[in-house]
């Protein structure tokens, strides 16, 4: 079993490696309600000791699924698909997804992706409480002087 590497780590950030994506399938977890082992998923959350989202990393193999259909309580999920391509569904609709496809899921959305390709289809899962979001990009960051250590 493939374990997330730490680069680097202080008390305002931490920085982790997940090695090349085509590899992610190396990755496996213990699922904690259905106690299923799950290949090609790493949550990113702990390791990286995130407080207000949760990432995945995901994979499902050539002319796969994911075995089940699901929701969620009070997250938001967005997809965002970085390789393969095939179908997602959520409640009645089915579309095409492909590299570069993002869908956003509202937690009450009954949903399930599909690889139909013959690539290993990899895809990123950003997960927050719905509504939770009070300032974004510009309105939340600020400019600061500092001169980076790399020059
Ligand atoms: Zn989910």
């Amino acid at each position: 079993m493939k374990k997330i590497e730490k680069i680097s780590e202080d008390a305002h950030y931490t920085a982790v490696d997940l090695g090349d994506f085509k590899d992610l399938m190396e990755y496996s977890l213990i699922h904690p309600v259905s106690q299923k082992l799950i290949e090609g998923k790493v949550f990113l959350k702990d390791i990286t000791k995130a407080s207000g989202t949760q990432i995945s990393f995901n994979s499902l193999p050539p002319q796969s699924e994911q075995p089940y259909f699901h929701i969620h309580r009070k997250n938001e999920e967005t997809y965002i698909i970085l390789s393969g391509s095939g179908f997602f569904q959520v409640d009645e609709d089915c579309f095409n997804i492909k590299a570069g496809s993002v869908i956003r899921v509202a937690p009450q959305g009954k949903r399930g992706i599909r690889n139909a390709s013959d690539e290993t289809m990899v895809y990123m899962v950003v997960q927050s409480k719905e509504n939770s979001l009070e300032e974004h990009t510009t309105a939340d960051g600020e400019r600061i002087p500092v001169i980076p250590k790399w020059r």
